[in-house]
This record gives structure tokens, sequence and C-alpha cells, in this order.
């Protein structure tokens, strides 16, 4: 397949933020009057082969019944009535233990007083009902530092606030008034500053931004600011800008942690250690290093089952919008020249039977708010938008392998067939609203519910999988006790319905496009942007509504308890909560934690590893700090001596270094956290023969946390009778002085000195 052109869906090019080249002419046949794919909901079948996981729809999400965000309310307006059969979905839930009976309660939205609004509810009108939005400072001229004590000018636009379906903050008028310090009135000295967002490093999402902060009234600094800011919102990394305060809304490491190996190597461990849980992952290799366990696994598979006809989808790590994707029948046909040999890949079981709409296969693009890592908080946005093919579907055969716009839904390579629809209806077209899909599917009698709460139980996990490797990043950029930002991040889940509506992740993008308008060719070679609505619809009120639940002052009101949630306090010129429409945004974790915490393991293996790390800043474990871990929780014995363990661990690290993957330390021969977990396992393994692998871990996990805290608690007593004994020495042995008695200046030292050493290791984390 073709290397993919610029688009504006998928994820947002890391270095340039450049996208959306439409070609002209787009077409108009063959989208939106067809029925939904008669076919329905059967169950899909994709072979005997170890892919049964998947056939499963059962994702052990019983107990989630996310009722505001069905399809209630949806315009089933205009839609096609026909042939879509009730659901047949999936047979066996899986449920785990301790997951809540179905019936749970309809999750509230935070706050939680607001009432639930319909998927695809419309945005807050464009046009802000009041006065203007506060001024977008040219560079430079903003940055007038208060004198300490003083109020700042305040800078005020008088120009309008609304926004154009094109929304561009930078085509609003603007005007400024300024006052000299201390020539406030009164009532102006008492208006809080309102909250400031540095909006310089937004890149492509600037446009949804600007609307954003429009409607909520906020500050924006287009050209950054000398002072810091609440907010910094970048387009592309945490890296973008030195910050030292506030919020930004990329988290270190982001970017590594979803690549498709990284991706693929934390699914496998967690499809390791809960096959059942985690089914909703296809079966995935790496490649070069995996190659011939591909090879071997895909033989045995065929040796099995005869009849098993498999294709397999090969994505470059790394790639985005569809750049450098093929399909294979046969493990032999992967290209190992070129591209995969300078490039590694992930190779991947391909769904062959996606649920179709009007005969095209279509994906689905989510929005989801990673508000916080520790404590865990996250939010599903209650609509998304749905990627269509745009040629008719056809199961894979070696003939239609190559046709990308039969096989491929991304929106940067499908705008370039003739059959691509811009539509200025969310319903029709080849993108269009996820809430549009599922009032098909509802008024077709899906449990639209049903896969809501799949969905919803898709996206904890996949976090639940990614966090560990965030924490080992988020420690080493922001180490506790420095000065730094708190971070949250919008993520782009791309998910695929097989017909019997199983969701399947497909990937995760750190940076979502973001852009609400898309290209046009007005006359050969004439380009102009205009507005998308259906991107504007959805996008805007993800960023909106991920401010809301960031904003600092918000925070500031609860805590001083002087101001309800619902009004803007006193000569503020923020519009009050209840003037914007409700959250589009709903809270999933900790609301499910109870149902999801038991998968948390690794997050504590994690947990160990950061411990052990000792110099601040570093995301590897050298082998001292190996060594200490293993000694301190004493995992050595006769059977498995030190010397084994620095075996252990020079295997394991050479070979993960090795692998020649993008990592921030890849100069840095330590132990990767990914590495460590291999370790874990062994040890986990080695301890614990006769259990299964998760029993393995737990226990090992738990050994580990008791003897680590037995160690804390062993140093405490001793720290406490050490300054106990300290007390009661005589008052010439505290006071250095040449009439101190020469055995008590022994025994300080040697006591201080000890001290000092266990401080000093307790501080590297042994
Ligand atoms: P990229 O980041 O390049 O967009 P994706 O993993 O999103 O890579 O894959 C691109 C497209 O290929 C997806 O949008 C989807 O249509 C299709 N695709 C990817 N993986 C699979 C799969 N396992 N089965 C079926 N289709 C897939």
């Amino acid at each position: 397949m073709e290397p993919a052109g610029t688009g504006t869906e998928g994820m947002e090019p890391a270095e340039t933020g450049t996208e959306g080249v439409e070609p002209a002419g787009t077409g108009t046949e063959g989208m939106g009057t067809e029925a939904m794919e008669p076919a329905g909901l059967e169950p899909a079948g994709l072979g005997t082969t170890g892919t049964e996981g998947i056939e499963s729809a059962g994702m052990g999400t019983a107990g989630i019944e996310p009722a505001e965000i069905g399809t209630a309310g949806m315009n089933p307006a205009g839609l096609e009535q026909a042939g879509l059969e009730p659901a047949g979905m999936g047979t066996a839930g899986i449920e785990p233990e301790g997951m809540e009976p179905a019936g749970l309660e309809a999750p509230e939205m935070e706050p939680a007083r607001e009432a639930e609004e319909a998927p695809g509810s419309p945005a807050l009108p464009a046009e802000a009902p009041l006065g203007g939005p506060p001024a977008a400072a040219p560079s430079g001229e903003e940055a007038l530092p208060a004198a300490p004590g003083r109020e700042r000018p305040r800078e005020r636009e008088r120009g309008r606030c609304g926004a154009s379906p094109q929304g561009s903050g930078g085509r609003a008028a603007r005007g400024r008034a300024r006052r000299a310090p201390g020539r406030r009135s009164g009532a102006e000295s008492a208006r809080r500053p309102g909250v400031t967002v540095d909006s310089s490093k937004a890149k492509t999402s600037l446009e949804a931004l600007k609307i954003s902060l429009r409607q909520l009234r906020w500050k924006e600094f287009p050209f950054g600011r000398r002072l810091p800011c609440d907010i910094y919102w970048h387009g592309v990394s945490f890296h973008d800008n030195n910050i030292f305060s506030g919020q930004v809304n990329k988290f270190p490491g982001m970017m590594e942690t979803v690549r498709k190996i990284t991706l693929s190597r934390a699914m496998r461990t967690m499809q390791d250690l809960f096959p059942l849980e985690y089914n909703f992952y296809p079966r995935s290799w790496i490649l070069p290093e995996e190659l011939p366990l591909f090879v071997a696994e895909v033989r045995m598979m065929k040796d099995r089952n005869p009849s098993w006809k498999p294709t397999f989808i090969v994505k470059p790590d790394g790639g985005c919008q569809g750049d450098g994707i093929y399909l294979i029948k046969d493990p032999s046909d992967i290209r190992l020249t070129g591209s995969i040999q300078s490039r590694p890949a992930v190779v991947q079981e391909y769904i062959c039977k996606p649920l179709l709409v009007d005969k095209l296969k279509f994906d689905i693009r989510l929005y989801v708010l990673l508000k916080s890592l520790e404590p865990l908080e996250i939010y599903i946005a209650k609509d998304g938008l749905s990627r269509f093919c745009t040629e008719p579907y056809q199961e894979p055969t070696l003939k239609n392998l190559h046709q990308v716009f039969m096989h491929l839904t991304n929106y940067s390579l499908n705008i370039h067939s003739g059959n691509f629809i811009h539509s200025a209806s969310v319903n029709t077209g080849s993108k269009r609203t996820f809430s549009s899909i599922l009032c098909r599917l509802s008024s077709r009698g899906a449990d639209v519910k049903k896969l809501w709460s799949d969905i919803i139980s898709l996206v904890i996990k996949t976090i639940i999988a990614l966090t560990p490797e965030l924490k080992v990043y988020y420690q080493s950029d922001i180490p506790a006790g420095k000065p730094g930002p708190t971070c949250f991040q919008i993520l782009g889940f791309d998910i695929l319905l097989m017909k019997n509506l199983k969701p399947i992740l497909l990937e995760v993008n750190a940076n979502p496009s973001m852009r609400i308008e898309h290209e046009q060719e007005l006359s050969p070679g004439v380009f102009e942007n205009v507005p998308s609505p259906v991107d504007e619809e959805v996008k805007v009120a993800v960023i909106r509504d991920t401010l809301r639940l960031v904003d600092p002052q918000k925070k500031k009101r609860k805590d001083t308890q002087c101001q309800s949630l619902e009004q803007a306090p006193e000569g503020s010129e923020e519009l009050p909560e209840a003037a914007l429409p409700s959250l589009c945004l709903k809270q999933v974790f900790p609301k499910y934690a109870k149902q999801f915490s038991y998968l948390r393991l690794v997050d504590r293996v994690a947990a160990l590893f950061i411990r052990f790390l000792g110099v601040k800043g570093t995301t590897k474990l050298g082998p001292t700090g190996f060594r200490t871990f293993i000694r301190n929780c004493k995992l050595s014995n006769s059977n498995f001596s030190m010397a084994a363990v620095d075996i252990l661990y020079i295997d394991i690290t050479r070979r993960w270094n090795s692998m020649g993957i993008d990592h921030k330390e890849s100069g840095n021969p330590g132990m990767c956290l990914q590495a460590f977990v291999e370790a874990f396992f062994c040890l986990a393994q080695k301890k614990y023969k006769s259990l299964p692998l998760h029993d393995q871990v737990a226990s090992l996990i738990e050994l580990c946390e008791c003897r680590l805290a037995a160690l804390r608690g062993k140093r405490l007593v001793w720290g406490c009778g050490l300054a106990q004994r300290h007390r009661t020495l005589p008052a010439s042995a505290t006071a250095p002085g040449p009439a101190q008695p020469r055995g008590h200046q022994v025994f300080r030292l040697q006591k201080s000195s000890q001290l000092r050493a266990l401080m000093c290791r307790d501080r590297t984390g042994s």
C-alpha cells in the first residue's frame, strides 16, 4: 500500500503539525444512501487459532451501564431503515472477580450535579452571549510584570467573542485598554485575573482551542507570556516549552508509550497476565525480532486448523495516517528489504469481519482525557468521529489486499479517493459523528448500552496497561519535590467494531488531530480552508470541557468554599458553569475503579522499579539498583545467588537494549521498565513454580511489598531508638567541645555516619 498523503484525521505528525491536502472534485456517489450492512451483527469468525479471544464478545464489563451515553436524544432523522439485525453480541461475558453485576447505576458526570446531555448535542452556540472575550495580546506587549503586591493592568478585548464556523480567533477584532498600575478602579481590582492559557505552541489545535477559550471567556496568550500561565496548550509534546508551574496538556513520554511497538508490548504483558480481559487487542508480533516466532506460531496454527485462512496487517512503528501499512496472507510476504529492516514494525491479525455501514468499513475515533496519572482519572467523550472507507468492503483476498480505500479507514488516505464525501451533516458522508452511527444501530435494535460499556472497559484497560511506563517518564521529567507542571492529555483511541459489535483497539494516538477545517480545492491548484462542521462539533466540545475539568480556579473555589460552583465569582468575566452546556466528557475512572483495580499489577511492579531507580531523572535501573532490590526484598538464596542475579540482569538488559527501541535514554545501558517487568516475571516463575502466571506475579509483588514495608518499619524503629539514645546522652556529649569524653564522641561519629549511609541508601531507594 502506498504511503499516506497528508490528512487531518489520525495522529498529528509530530514535527510539523501540517495536515490535510484535499484533492479536487470529491465524488458524491456511493455513500449515505445504502443500507447498513444486512449481514448485521453476526458473530465474526476469525479462525480458530489463538484468535478465539477476539471472537468472544464478552469483555468482562457487565457491570458498567453508561446509560447516559447511549443513544438518548440522538436524532435519528434522515437515517435509513434497513436490514441490521439485532445484536447477537458476544456470548459469554467475561466477568472477572469483583466485577459488579449488571445494572450499575448510570455514571454521573463531574461535577455530579450537571445534567447529562445526549451525545452529539451541539456545543455552546459559537457566539458567546455576553460581552467580549479577553484579548489575545500581541507578543511582548502583554508581559508587563506586575510589581510585587500590585495588580497588573488588565487587558481586555473589546471585539467580538463569537466564533464563526471558521472559528478563527485570529480573525476576531481585537482591542485593548490599558491603565497604569495603581490606577484601577475598585471594582476592577476586585476582579479575578481569570484563567490564563498559553496557546503559542498549540499548532493545529489552535482554532478549536481559540473557540473553546472564547466560549469560556478565558484569557488567551497566543504569543506566550513572560509570567507563568495557568495552562499551557501544546500541539505536540510535553517538551514544547520549558514549564515549571501550572498545567500542560501533555504527559512526558506519552508519544513513546503509545507507539505501535510499545503499545503492543504493554498489551502483550497484560494479555499474558489477563488473557480474557485483554482480548480486545489483536494478536501482534514485533518485527524484526519476533519474525521467527510469528512464522512458527502461524505455521502451528495452520497445522492445527488447515481451513484457517488468516490475513495480517503490517504497520511500521511510529507510523501514522496509514503510512507504510500493507496486508499479507502469509508470513513469507513480509517485505524484509528496505523499510522493515530499517524501520521496526508490528504485524497484527487483521480483523476480517468488521461491522459495515453502507457496505463500507469504518472506524471510530474516540477522545479520552487522561486527567491525572496519580490518582488515575479518566474521562471519555460522549461523542467521537466515524471515519469511512471509500470503496465497498470485501473480505481480504489476494486480489484486493492492496486496495487501500477498501481496507484502511484513515481519513488522510481516503480523502484522496474520488468517492470521498464531505458532508455538512454529521449523519452522512465519509466522516460522521459516532453518535449518528449509534443512533442507526439503536434504531435496528442493537444494544448500544452494552457497546458503550465494552468501549469504556476497553479504554480503562488500555490506560491501565499504559500507566506503568508513563509513571516512569513522569518521575524522570517531573521529579517529586522539584517545581514542575501537572499534566493532563487528550488521547485519540482508534477502535474498530466487529460484526458482533465487539470493539477492537487499533491504536492510541498521543496527538489526535484537533483540526476543525479541511482544505478544499476551489480551482486547480487553488486551495482554501473550509470549516468541517462534524470536526468542530466534536473537537471544540472536547477541548472546552477538558479545560473546564482542569480549571485551576474551580479547584481554588472549591477549596475556599467561598463561591458556588455554578456561579462565576463576583467581578469575574468568565461564564458561570450554569451558562455552559453540560460536560461532554464522562468520568469513567475512578468511577469504575472497583471493577478494574485488580488489573493494576504491572503498576505495582513499576512502583518497585521506580523506588530502586535511585538517581532522579533517570528511566533505567542500574545493576546496583537491581541488586539492592533483590537484597531488600530478600529474593536471593542458596538456589539463586547474587551471581545469578547479576547474570539475569545482564542477560535481560542486554537483549532489551539491543532491540533498538526508541527510548528516551537509548544511550543508557541500564534496565528499562519493560526489561524489569520481564525479570520480575522470571523471578516470580522461579519462586512460585506451580501457580498460573498471574498468581505468581501477584504473590511476588505482595512478598516484595511486605518485605520492604518490614524493612522500613525496622529502620523507623532503629531510627527512633537512636534518637532516644541520643537524647539520653549527657549534655556534654551532644555539645562538641574539648571537655567531651572521648568515648561519647566516637559513639556519635559512628552512629551518625551509619545514619548518613542509611539515609543516603534510602534516598537511592534502597
Ligand atoms: P496508522 O497510525 O498509520 O493510522 P492504524 O493502526 O490506525 O495505523 O491502522 C490504519 C488503519 O488500518 C486503521 O484505521 C484500520 O482501518 C486499519 N487496521 C489497522 N489494524 C487493523 C486490524 N488489526 N484489523 C483490521 N483493520 C486494521
